[in-house]
């Protein structure tokens, strides 16, 4: 089985001090700042850039009129993807202090069918490898669609496939009718999709007081009385949309996302 890597968790170094002139330890503060200020990835031994920086300079009430200075950035690697985190403060006033917080992102290896592998990571190995869609785990085929048309219709994407809502998996909330979207991921790419659950998709979406849905599967094609049937629906005013995604037009649209989330080093920044 494929193997995929991501950098989502850290490990945290921290440092603080008591900044007064005889503190022996306030070298050791800069000491640690600076020995993780190396330009170079541990993993892959290309060289880091800068990607982020920012600083806060501000006389909080808390400090009796003193000063409270917050440095940090991100040290990216432009091959892997690896990051660190470099956080320095320095407070002085009321209360004294200096202190430093290294956050480094840590390589983890997941199974490609593991339904623990971050979605920003699969999606970026699918969009290079889609065939091997056939070989995910099927609760991340739907969090794959959710972040995949979140992207692409700008939009928040409700997951509610845990709840067997009607063989509803996700929900496109874009104006007063909101769109219902049924996931299938197919273990062979060569199937065919027979018309049964195009026709229940339309109960299901009339039933949630929709009145457009999507049908995506990782099929090779819908068959005729599949498109037939969808076509039928939105003819007779049933529905005002139904549209049917297979492997070629759901992998079309997958490749022209990005990434699915900000910078995973984003939500740990102090500042
Ligand atoms: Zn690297």
């Amino acid at each position: 089985m494929k193997k995929l890597f991501s950098y989502e968790e850290y490990v945290r170094a921290d440092a603080f001090a008591d900044p007064s002139p005889d503190s022996l330890s306030k070298p050791e503060i800069y000491k640690l700042f600076d020995e993780a200020n190396t330009s170079t990835c541990p993993f892959c031994k290309s060289s880091t850039n800068r990607s982020h920086e920012n600083s806060l300079n501000e006389n909080p009430s808390w400090l009796g009129g003193g000063c409270h200075y917050v440095n940090e950035y991100v040290s990216c690697c432009s091959e892997c993807g690896w990051w660190r985190i470099h956080t320095y403060k320095e407070t002085d006033g009321d209360i004294k202090g200096i202190s430093t917080i290294v956050k480094n992102a840590v390589l983890k290896k997941y199974d490609l069918h593991s339904k623990d592998v971050p979605i920003r990571t699969l999606q970026k190995y699918l969009r290079q490898n889609f065939d091997d869609v056939i070989h995910i785990h099927d609760s991340q085929m739907e969090k794959l669609v959710q972040s995949v048309f979140s992207e692409h219709f700008s939009c928040e994407v409700e997951h509610v496939g845990k709840s067997h809502d009607g063989g509803i998996d996700l929900i496109l909330v874009q104006s007063d009718s909101p769109t219902v979207v049924q996931v299938k991921r197919r273990r062979s790419l060569s199937h065919v999709e027979g018309v049964s659950g195009i026709r229940e998709l339309i109960g299901a979406t009339l039933l949630k007081g929709s009145r457009n849905c999507i049908y995506v599967s990782t099929c090779s094609k819908f068959s005729d009385p599949c498109n037939e049937a969808a076509a039928q629906a939105v003819d007779l005013g049933i529905l005002e949309s139904y549209t049917l995604y297979d492997f070629s037009r759901f992998s079309d649209v997958l490749k022209l996302t990005k990434s699915s989330n900000p910078e995973p080093w984003r939500k740990f920044l102090e500042i």
